[in-house]
Formats: C-alpha cells, sequence, structure tokens
C-alpha cells in the first residue's frame, strides 16, 4: 500500500546516481537501515521456530501451541507477520487454530509449523516440521535436505527453476515426491506473497533469476511415494486478510474493516485475534459478510491429493553475488 520496500529502494538505485552525492548516502543508510530490520526480524523468526521445535507438543490443542508459540514472538519484541500455521498430517498449509480449537496433537501427527514474523512489516517466514514417529523421518529429513540444497545454490541470478530442479531432484533421490503446486515466493514490506515463485520442482519455459537483496522464501513440501504430490483447497478457512477497503455502506462491517486495517494492514489475520475485542459470534457474521463482499480473501487450508502425510522446511533468504543470507537461520 505505497510502502517502500526492499526491492523498490534497490531498483530506485540508479536514480541516486543521477541525483547529487548526499542522496546517495541517504539512501546507503536506508539500505543498511532495511538490511538490519530484516536481520532482526530472521533471528527472532529463528528463535521462535526452534523453540517450537523442541517442545513435545503431544497432549496439546493447537489453540495452546498456537497462542504460546505467537507469545514467544511478542516477547522477542516482534509480531507475527501471519497467524501461525499448525497443519496435521494430510494437510499441507495454512490451518491456523481457531479461538479455543479443541485439536490435540497425537503421538502418532506429523505436524509442520509455519512462523512469520514482521519487524516494522518487514517479514521473516520460516518452517519446521515435529513428528514423535520415526516411521516419518525420513519425510522430515528430505524436506530439511531439499532446502539446504536450493540455499547451497541460491545467488543473485540463480535461475529459479534450476532451485526447483534441485528440489526435486533431492526430494526423489530420498524416495519422496514433492507437492507440484506448493511453492516458495518473494517477499515484500507487508507481502507475504509478493509475485515471484520458487518452485519445487523442474518446470519448463518461463523463470526469472533471483535478484541481489531481494527477499525470498524457499519451502520444499514432501509427500510420500504413494501420494499425489498435488494439493487441493479443503473447506476450512480460518486465516483472512483484507483484499480491499472499500467501504459497504454498513457502519458496523465498515468500522469492522477499519479496524481490521489499523491492526493488520495487509498481512493475514485469524479469528483468534480479534474474539478480545469483538465477540467472537459477531466477529465470524462480520467476517462472512465481507468475504461476500469481497474485501476479505479467505485461504482455505491445503490437503495433500490422495491424503498422505506432508513434511515441510522453510527459510527466508536474502541473495548476494557470491553467496546468499539466510536471515532465518
Ligand atoms: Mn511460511
Ligand atoms: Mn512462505
Amino acid at each position: 500500500m505505497g510502502q517502500l520496500t526492499l526491492t523498490h529502494i534497490f531498483h530506485n538505485q540508479n536514480l541516486a546516481y543521477t541525483s547529487i552525492s548526499l542522496n546517495i548516502f541517504n539512501l546507503e543508510f536506508q539500505e543498511l537501515d532495511v538490511y538490519e530490520i530484516y536481520i532482526k526480524a530472521g533471528k527472532i523468526a529463528s528463535k521462535v521456530r526452534e523453540y517450537a521445535r523442541i517442545q513435545d507438543h503431544t497432549g496439546k490443542t493447537l489453540s495452546e501451541i498456537c497462542n504460546d508459540i505467537e507469545q514467544e514472538i511478542f516477547k522477542n519484541g516482534a509480531e507475527p507477520a501471519f497467524p501461525v500455521n499448525v497443519s496435521l498430517n494430510d494437510i499441507a498449509a495454512h490451518y491456523t487454530a481457531e479461538p479455543n480449537d479443541p485439536i490435540t496433537v497425537k503421538n502418532t501427527d506429523v505436524l509442520k509449523i509455519d512462523v512469520g514474523v514482521h519487524v516494522d512489516g518487514y517479514i521473516a517466514d520460516t518452517a519446521v516440521t515435529v513428528s514423535y514417529d520415526s516411521k516419518y523421518q525420513n519425510l522430515v529429513d528430505t524436506a530439511e535436505r531439499a532446502l539446504d540444497e536450493a540455499i547451497n545454490m541460491a545467488r543473485s541470478n540463480t535461475r529459479a527453476s534450476d532451485i526447483g530442479r534441485i528440489i526435486e531432484k533431492t526430494i526423489t533421490k530420498y524416495g519422496c515426491k514433492p507437492i507440484q503446486n506448493l511453492s516458495g515466493h518473494s517477499l515484500e514490506r507487508y507481502t507475504i506473497h509478493a509475485g515471484k515463485s520458487i518452485p519445487n520442482i523442474w518446470t519448463i519455459g518461463h523463470s526469472f533469476n533471483l535478484s541481489v537483496n531481494n527477499v525470498y522464501a524457499i519451502e520444499p513440501f514432501v509427500t510420500t511415494k504413494d501420494g499425489q504430490g498435488v494439493v487441493y483447497e479443503g473447506k476450512v478457512k480460518n486465516i483472512f486478510g483484507i483484499a480491499s477497503r472499500k467501504r459497504i455502506k454498513d457502519q458496523k462491517a465498515d468500522d469492522f474493516l477499519e479496524y481490521l486495517w489499523n491492526k493488520f494492514k495487509t498481512l493475514p489475520f485469524a479469528l483468534r485475534w480479534i474474539v478480545n475485542e469483538y465477540e467472537e459470534k459477531e466477529a465470524v457474521s462480520l467476517i462472512g459478510l465481507l468475504i461476500r463482499k469481497k474485501n476479505l480473501h479467505a485461504y482455505p487450508i491445503l490437503v495433500e491429493g490422495a491424503n498422505r502425510i506432508v513434511a515441510q522446511a522453510e527459510h527466508t533468504i536474502i541473495p548476494q553475488e557470491s553467496d546468499t543470507i539466510t536471515i532465518t537461520k
């Protein structure tokens, strides 16, 4: 929404050279500033992810887990960039707890915990898969291996399709299957999916090269060989985002939309995050209305096509010419 992003700052560099030197200095200070903020967001995201990884989540409800992890983000001086995703088993992504969600983690479950942290709109996106059953260890490890291989080759000017190729190659080498219609993505200020996709498979045709100092999330999703390797939208939708601020001339709904905008801007949110200020029933009905009016967008859960187990690993990177900065390492 008219905010300065890292991409814009760097693309505007040419402008600076035609300008007076003082402007160049200002610009460089700004670049450094943004970079430092990304490093800070990344460190917090990494710390919170590792906190989530080492917990024994068995017997806990999904709302306890989400609230706990989000509290950790706040305690570290940042804010969640989206509701913590706690996607179980064949749900690959986009499940977050409902208020008082009663679903309990079992010791046979595979739980993907996807954490987004933002500092002043600059986002770090990272995920870990936890499982307590050794039969899924290869799946979990393979997602991590594919991510490592991808990061090892990612530089400015690396082709996104080559990253997809190494991810797919690594996953099949370990006897698993990539989810072909889930991908990594570019990030910009207050924007999680900023338009560019980093595929998890080898694709023919149009691709692009990573750009120096742009920000990307790489996130392989892995299922078993007998999976379909494709996700479909499920019925459950518990993550929302503002799509339009156009008023609908319903005072309550317009006030609610304004409240959401002030609180979340373009970032996704969950019902859990608004029930302190709005009664749950009322919030649900206002959300429903605003979805019908296309002011809000709802993100459905994404489910593996053959209902096979899915594992995920994710880091946020800033490619350089000769290496890559993994801000969520
Ligand atoms: Mn993520
Ligand atoms: Mn992501």
